[in-house]
C-alpha cells in the first residue's frame, strides 16, 4: 500500500477520484497540519474514507509514553513494523515553545563512546514515513494540549546524514508549503561531523539549521569520544565549516557536550576558540547527563566549570549558550536515547 506521506501519489489518487483543489487542500490540512488520524475523520469528510482504503497512514506503533516529573519532556517509545524500537522526545520549554527530537536510524553506526544509542550499534535506517510518523504522533499529543509544535531537531537516535535519502524526502514534505509547512529556520539536523554529507546537505537545504557535535577541543580527545574523528579529523572539519559558511545563509551551531576532566578545562576553551576563530558559529554547551555516566565512564562537568568555559568563549567574542537539558529523569536527554532492551543485547 502507498504511503500517505507520498504527496505525489496522494494528489494523483485524489485527482483520479475526481476530487478538486478544495478537497485536496482540506486533506492536506487535516493530515499534515492538524495531525488528524484518518480513522477519526468524520464520515462527512467525503475525501478521507477513500484515502483510508488506499493509503497506509501509520508506520509506527506507540508502545509507551513517559512524562518527566521534573520538566516538560515526554519520551515516546515506538515499535516499527519489524519489531525494532525507537524513541522520540517532546520538549516543552517554559517559554511556551515546543520542540521535538526526532530519530533517523535504529541505533547508530558512529559509536560515540558517551552515547547510549552508539552502544546499540547500527540496526537500520528509518524510512521517511517512519521519520514523519514521529512528528505526526507528537503533533497529535500536543494538539490535545493546545500546544503547537515549532522546532524539529534531528538529534535523536542515529546520524541523520547517514540516512540521507530518507532525511531529504522527509524534509521536502516538512518544508512544503502545501504539506507540513514548517519554517526552515525551525528545523535543525545534527551531525557527528561527516564533511561531504554536511556540505551536500547545506547546498540542498541552505536555510535549514546544521549543528556539528564537536564535543572536544583537540583530535586526541575527540577521537576518544567520537571515533568518526579518526577518519575526519578537526582540520578537515574546519575546512568543511568554512565551505559550509559559503553556501549557507546563516551560521552553524556547534554543540559541545561537557564531560568532567575530559573536555571542560579553560585550556580546552582556548583550543575551541582557536579552532573556530573567524567562523560564524553559535556554540551550545550541553551539560552531560549524569544518569548513564557510571556505565560509560563519563561524568558531568561541575556547573562552575561550565560557566567559566562559557565566559571564556564569550570574552573571545562567541555567541555561547548553555542548554538546559530536559528529560533527565526519563533518560531523554542528549546521548541517552536507546531503549534498554536493545542495549542489553
Ligand atoms: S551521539 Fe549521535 S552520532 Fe554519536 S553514536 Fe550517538 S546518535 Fe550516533
Amino acid at each position: 500500500m502507498k504511503s500517505i506521506y507520498d504527496k505525489k501519489d496522494l494528489e494523483k489518487f485524489l485527482e483520479k477520484q475526481g476530487y478538486g483543489h478544495r478537497e485536496l487542500r482540506r486533506a492536506r490540512r487535516l493530515l499534515f497540519r492538524e495531525f488528524e488520524p484518518l480513522e477519526s475523520i468524520p464520515e462527512s469528510e467525503k475525501v478521507l474514507p477513500a484515502l483510508e482504503k488506499n493509503f497506509k497512514a501509520s508506520f509506527l506503533k506507540l508502545i509507551s509514553r513517559m512524562d518527566s516529573n521534573i520538566d516538560g519532556a515526554t519520551k515516546l517509545l515506538f515499535e516499527t513494523y519489524d519489531g525494532k524500537q525507537i524513541e522520540t522526545v517532546i520538549l516543552r520549554i517554559n517559554t511556551g515553545r515546543t520542540s521535538i527530537c526526532v530519530s533517523s536510524q535504529v541505533g547508530c553506526s558512529e559509536k560515540c563512546t558517551f552515547c547510549a544509542t552508539g552502544a546499540m550499534g547500527f540496526l537500520r535506517n528509518l524510512s521517511y514515513s517512519e521519520i514523519l510518523d514521529q512528528i505526526v504522533h507528537a503533533g497529535r499529543i500536543l494538539r490535545e494540549e493546545n500546544r503547537k509544535l515549532r522546532n524539529i531537531v534531528f538529534m535523536g537516535m542515529g546520524e541523520p546524514l547517514r540516512n540521507y535519502t530518507n532525511l531529504e524526502k522527509s524534509l521536502e514534505l516538512l518544508l512544503d508549503g502545501s504539506a507540513f509547512q514548517f519554517a526552515h529556520k525551525f528545523i535543525t539536523i545534527s551531525s557527528s561531523g561527516l564533511p561531504d554529507l554536511m556540505l551536500k546537505f547545506s547546498k540542498r537545504f541552505p536555510q535549514v539549521g546544521v549543528a556539528l557535535s564537536l564535543n572536544a577541543a583537540d583530535d586526541e580527545t575527540r577521537v576518544q569520544v567520537m571515533p568518526v574523528n579518526d577518519k575526519f579529523p578537526m582540520k578537515v572539519l574546519r575546512e568543511t565549516l568554512e565551505e559550509i559558511e559559503d553556501v549557507r545563509q546563516s551560521g552553524v551551531m556547534i554543540e559541545y557536550i561537557m564531560f568532567k576532566d575530559v573536555n571542560d578545562s579553560l585550556q580546552d576553551a582556548k583550543k575551541v576558540a582557536e579552532f573556530l576563530r573567524g567562523l560564524d558559529v553559535h556554540i551550545n554547551l550541553i551539560p552531560y547527563n549524569p544518569d548513564l555516566s557510571d556505565v560509560k565512564g563519563f561524568f558531568a562537568s561541575n556547573p562552575e566549570d561550565i560557566i567559566a568555559f562559557q565566559d571564556y568563549l564569550k570574552d573571545e567574542g562567541y555567541k555561547v549558550t548553555r542548554r538546559f537539558s530536559l528529560g533527565q529523569d526519563i533518560a531523554a536527554a542528549c546521548g541517552q536515547l536507546a531503549n534498554n532492551e536493545t542495549i542489553e543485547k
